[in-house]
């Protein structure tokens, strides 16, 4: 009797969670439902410099993704308060509260910012370098795609020179004679992992990160430019847009959707992700692949109501470069380097929880692509698993772009850094796999994930590269 009851109950259970995961609610609300919102930017009472100057882009950026994913009659509007009225920001880039509020760390999204400029300015002077060298065949911005595979300049570089960037400026006039600052210790570390190539890159992005900088809230500097300086520099703006727009247009949208207490993105769902976030809800269910880890209603349809807006900010940078002057530069492989941007960028922001200001990044100081160390993973209770969230973005832009899906997907850095998450979400349960037959389920996921980083749980080779 007993048994048989525990049988039902069990059933029953089941059956719960399996009417939760498979009809996922309208996230779609009237507009008139909605609460008016407001993203306050908490300034620090010292930002350095070096991170203030990016406070006009901020701006923009936001100001871009209010007209390219939500329009006027959903919009928010944004106001800069002091650090003390943000309390509850504690270790978030952004938090959203039921009350129609979002906060955003000012400093946290000026270097996202100042990142994402450094990494435009590397990939698109490397596109160059091949160009003006004759080496190079076909699209040249496909074939940069394929070049970021193994590229000297990576995420992690870029936020690591930030950090040092921005400690120099804070302890300007403190530092002994003499004495090597950050930034020239953290460009020979380039050098010494990648050669003489790795400091130049780093160099040369950071110098192209401070040119968009100005570019961006002055487009009128163009003019002033060469022809060719001109088209270099306006292709990087195009990707830094592309990249910032769409990596924070997922996570506003998730914490506006907190706010608004409803999605008013302006787009659809995409079906196929849709069907993905039905499978990863499944997943932490159960306790078959990961350690069991019930989603929260209100955080799942928080994150599809990001997913929604990161899609329709997408289709607002392919309508704008339909239009943009640089027509002829404007080939497939263009635009799937601002989207591999934002998914890398979405990599440190979800993945590696650049909301805690303690957290440094280092370069590697060994062989290119190795990563000794590695910021702190933090998963939040009710959230999917980060590396789950990050390939469910990943998924939107992968499915958008059809040119270069390929590279469209979590590589290189991104990939190990997925890969050490879905591991983390494995580990301190009992689970019904072993991790030899995770892998082999995570494989026929058909994730958009460099192939070969599943090597980690199957143990054969791990390679994080999206091209073989
Ligand atoms: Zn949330």
């Amino acid at each position: 009797m007993q048994v048989a009851l525990l049988t039902i109950l069990a059933i029953i259970l089941s059956t719960n969670a399996q009417a939760q995961t498979r009809s996922l609610p309208d996230i779609t609300i009237r507009t008139d439902q909605l609460r008016p919102s407001m993203v306050k930017l908490c300034s620090p009472p010292l930002l350095s410099r070096t991170l203030a100057s990016w406070r006009p882009n901020l701006k923009a950026a936001l100001l871009r993704i209010r007209e390219g994913a939500y329009g006027v009659d959903r919009a928010f509007d944004i106001t800069v308060v002091p650090k003390s009225e943000c309390k509850s920001l504690a270790e978030h880039a952004c938090f959203g509260k039921p009350d129609g509020t979002v906060f955003c760390n000012e400093a946290v999204l000026a270097r996202v910012l100042y990142s994402a400029a450094a990494l435009a300015g590397a990939r698109v002077m490397g596109a160059m370098r091949r160009a003006n060298a004759g080496t190079q065949s076909g699209n040249l911005w496909a074939n940069e795609l394929r070049a970021t595979d193994s590229a000297e300049f990576g995420p992690m570089e870029a936020f690591g020179l930030i950090d040092a960037e921005e400690e120099d400026a804070t302890l300007l006039g403190v530092r002994a004679p003499g004495e090597l600052t950050k930034l020239q210790q953290r460009l020979r570390l380039l050098e010494r992992a990648y050669g003489p190539r790795g400091r130049e890159v780093g160099e040369i992005a950071m110098a192209g990160a401070g040119g968009v900088r100005e570019i961006d809230t002055n487009p009128s500097v163009l003019k002033t430019l060469s022809r060719d300086e001109a088209l270099v520099f306006d292709v990087m703006l195009h990707i830094y847009r592309a990249g910032v727009d769409q990596a924070l247009a997922f996570v506003l949208g998730h914490e506006l959707a907190h706010a608004h207490g409803g999605c008013a993105a302006k787009a659809k769902a995409l079906a196929p992700v849709e069907n993905r976030v039905r499978q990863f809800i499944e997943l932490q269910l159960e306790e078959r692949l990961f350690c069991p880890n019930p989603p929260s209603p209100s955080e799942i349809n928080a994150d599809r109501c990001g997913l929604v807006a990161l899609r329709a900010m997408n289709d607002y940078w392919q309508r704008r470069e339909r239009l943009t002057s640089i027509g002829w530069l404007i080939k497939p492989g263009f635009q799937d380097l601002g989207n591999r941007l934002a998914i890398d960028l979405l990599g440190i922001m979800i993945v590696g929880g650049l909301g805690d200001a303690t957290q440094k990044y280092y370069l590697p100081d060994s062989r290119p692509g190795r990563i000794d160390y590695w910021p702190k993973l933090k998963e939040n209770e009710g959230y999917l698993y980060s590396a789950l969230r990050l390939l469910l973005a990943t998924e939107v832009l992968h499915i958008q772009s059809h040119s270069a899906a390929e590279g469209v997907r979590a590589c290189g850095t991104t990939a190990q850094r997925v890969m050490e998450g879905l591991l983390r979400a494995t580990l301190g349960c009992k689970r019904e796999l072993s991790l030899q037959e995770t892998g082999s389920a995570l494989e026929k996921m058909n994730l958009p994930l460099a192939p070969g980083a599943i090597g980690v749980f199957t143990g054969s080779r791990f390679d994080t590269r999206c091209y073989r």
